[in-house]
C-alpha cells in the first residue's frame, strides 16, 4: 500500500507533517494515513510535470502507445489487489470493484490504440495561394481533480488519453479514497511510464492546493470530475488563466418505463442503473417515470428486487450493496427520503438508515412520488428509487427535462422507434435504450447542460488533451 506523495517519480512525505486518515465506510475504522499534500507540494508536482513533459511529447507515438498497453496489462494483472483497495476505502461490493478495474484498465488499451491514430489534415486554401496544415500537439501539463465514487476509473479515463497525447499530469485524488490512486501511479511506473509524468498529491486542503496549482505557469488544462457545485467554483478559477477545461459533473437521470415495456427487463435494468457501485454513480437512475398501465407492476417488482439486495461489507462476496461513503451521505439520503414520505410518497420497501457501525442505508423504493418533491430535484447518491407515475407523454418529457442536469437518461419500451424518438428528446449526453448501463471506453462519456463540458473516452477523448495548430504553408 502506498501512502506518500508521488512527485517527479519519487515517493516522499509532504512538505509539512500532516496526515490524512482514510476510513473504511463499512466499519468506521481508520485503514491507514496518507501524507497530506500542501500548496508547496502541488507546485513541486507541477514543476516535475513541466520538466518531464517535453521529452515525453517528443517520444514516438508508437513508443507511448506501447507503454499505455503495458499499463493496461499491469493493471489487469493486479485486479485483485486494486479491487481490494477500492473495497477498503470506498466500500463497494467486490464484484463492482473488480468491474471498475477492468473498466479503468481498458482506457489504457483503448487509448494505446488512439495514440497512434491522432489525425492531422492538409488542404489547399480556397485562394490556391497556400496549403493549410493542421496538427494536434499535446496541451502540456494537465491538472486532474477526481471524485471518490470511482477511485480508479475516474483517474484512468483522463490519464490514459492525456499520456497518449503527450502530456504530463498532476492528480489530486479524493481525500476519502486516495489509496487506489497512489497504487495505480506506482504500477504505471512499473509498467514503464517515465518518472515525473504522473504526479499524485492527495490533500486535506483542496481549495488552497488548487489555488496554488492552477496558477502554475506550466499548467494549461483542468480535467475535473465531481459535483456541479465544486465544478462551477473550479471553472471560475480556471478562467483566471484561461485554461482548457473538461468538466464531468453531477447527474439526475430520468428512467422512463412505457406501458409497452418488458417490465421484467425494465426492473433488471433499473437495478443496474440504480444499484451498481453501492448506488453512488453519476449515471445513476434518479427518478423513475412509470406509465400508469405498468406503474404498479413495475413498483412491486422493483421493490421485490430491492428487497433481495444484501447490504454489508464489500469483502463479503454475497453482498450486493456496500455502505455509503460517510455518515453525512447517509444523513443527506435520509433527509430526502423522509421529506418525500412526509409529502405523501408510499414506502414499497426500505425507508430508513441501518443502525450500528458503518454508513448503511436500506435499499428503498418509494411509490407515488410527486415530480415536485425535493427528492426528484436532488442527486440522491444512495440506494433510493422514487417512482413517479405518468399518463401524459408530453408532460412526462417536460418533467424528465425539468432539471439543470443532463448526464444520462434511460428509456424502456418494446417499440424501438418510440424509444429512439424519446431518446432524442431527452436532454442528456448519454441514453440507455432498453439498457441499464451506458459506460464504455469506446463511447463518448459526458453531459449536456450543467452536467459538464467535453467528453471522455471514444475517439473524441484524446483530442480533449490536444491543442489544434494550423500552419499556413507555401511550397
Ligand atoms: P466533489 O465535487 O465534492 O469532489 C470532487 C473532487 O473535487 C474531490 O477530489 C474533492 O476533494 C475536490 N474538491 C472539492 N472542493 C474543492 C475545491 N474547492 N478546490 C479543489 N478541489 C476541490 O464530488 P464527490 O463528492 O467527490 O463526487 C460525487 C460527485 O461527482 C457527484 O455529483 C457525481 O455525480 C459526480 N461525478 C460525476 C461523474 C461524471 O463523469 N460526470 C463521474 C463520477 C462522479
Amino acid at each position: 500500500m502506498r501512502n506518500e506523495l508521488l512527485i517527479g517519480g519519487v515517493w516522499r512525505q509532504g512538505s509539512e507533517d500532516g496526515r490524512i486518515a482514510v476510513l473504511d465506510p463499512a466499519t468506521d475504522e481508520v485503514v491507514t494515513e496518507v501524507a497530506d499534500g500542501t500548496p508547496a507540494d502541488a507546485i513541486a508536482a507541477c514543476d516535475a510535470a513541466e520538466a518531464a513533459q517535453v521529452k515525453w511529447a517528443a517520444t514516438a507515438p508508437r513508443v507511448r502507445s506501447e507503454i499505455l498497453r503495458s499499463c493496461w496489462q499491469t493493471l489487469v494483472d493486479h485486479t485483485d489487489e486494486l479491487a481490494s483497495l477500492i473495497v477498503r476505502e470506498h466500500g463497494k461490493p467486490m464484484a463492482d470493484a473488480k468491474g471498475e478495474i477492468t473498466y479503468a484498465a481498458e482506457f489504457f488499451r483503448w487509448n494505446a490504440e488512439e495514440t497512434v491514430r491522432i489525425r492531422g489534415e492538409i488542404g489547399t486554401a480556397p485562394s490556391g495561394a497556400n496549403k493549410i496544415i493542421v496538427h494536434h500537439p499535446p496541451v502540456g501539463v494537465v491538472l486532474m481533480v477526481t471524485p471518490w465514487n470511482f477511485p480508479a476509473a475516474m483517474i484512468t479515463r483522463k490519464l490514459a488519453p492525456a499520456l497518449g497525447a503527450g502530456n504530463a499530469v498532476v492528480i489530486k485524488p479524493p481525500r476519502e479514497a486516495p489509496l487506489t490512486a497512489l497504487r495505480i501511479a506506482d504500477l504505471l511506473q512499473e509498467a514503464g511510464v517515465p518518472g515525473g509524468l504522473v504526479n499524485v498529491v492527495p490533500t486535506s486542503t483542496s481549495g488552497a492546493w488548487f489555488d496554488a496549482a492552477v496558477d502554475h505557469r506550466a499548467v494549461r488544462m483542468l480535467s475535473f470530475t465531481g459535483s456541479t457545485e465544486v465544478g462551477r467554483v473550479l471553472l471560475r478559477r480556471a478562467a483566471d488563466r484561461v485554461l482548457k477545461t473538461v468538466m464531468e459533473l453531477g447527474g439526475n437521470a430520468p428512467f422512463i418505463v412505457f406501458d409497452d415495456a418488458d417490465v421484467d427487463a425494465a426492473v433488471q435494468g433499473a437495478m443496474v442503473a440504480k444499484m451498481r457501485h453501492s448506488a453512488e454513480t453519476c449515471t445513476a437512475a434518479n427518478r423513475f417515470y412509470a406509465e400508469a398501465g405498468v406503474a404498479d407492476e413495475f413498483t412491486t417488482k422493483f421493490a421485490a428486487a430491492m428487497a433481495e439486495v444484501k447490504i454489508g461489507s464489500g469483502f463479503d462476496e454475497t453482498v450486493t450493496c456496500g455502505p455509503l461513503i460517510n455518515k453525512k451521505a447517509v444523513d443527506d439520503v435520509d433527509g430526502l427520503v423522509q421529506s418525500a414520505i412526509s409529502a405523501g410518497a408510499s414506502v414499497a420497501v426500505g425507508g430508513s438508515r441501518v443502525a450500528g457501525a458503518g454508513c448503511f442505508y436500506q435499499p428503498t423504493v418509494l411509490g407515488n412520488v410527486s415530480h415536485d418533491s425535493p427528492i426528484a430535484a436532488a442527486e440522491i447518491f444512495g440506494p433510493v428509487a422514487p417512482v413517479i407515475p405518468f399518463t401524459d407523454h408530453e408532460e412526462m418529457i417536460r418533467q424528465a427535462n425539468d432539471t439543470e442536469m443532463g448526464l444520462t437518461g434511460y428509456v424502456y419500451t418494446r417499440d424501438l422507434a418510440k424509444g429512439l424518438r424519446t431518446s432524442e428528446r431527452i436532454q442528456a449526453g448519454m441514453i440507455g435504450l432498453n439498457r441499464g448501463a451506458v459506460s464504455d471506453p469506446a463511447a463518448p462519456f459526458g453531459g449536456m447542460k450543467q452536467s459538464g463540458l467535453g467528453r471522455e473516452g471514444s475517439g473524441e477523448g484524446i483530442y480533449e488533451f490536444c491543442e489544434t495548430q494550423y500552419i499556413a504553408t507555401s511550397w
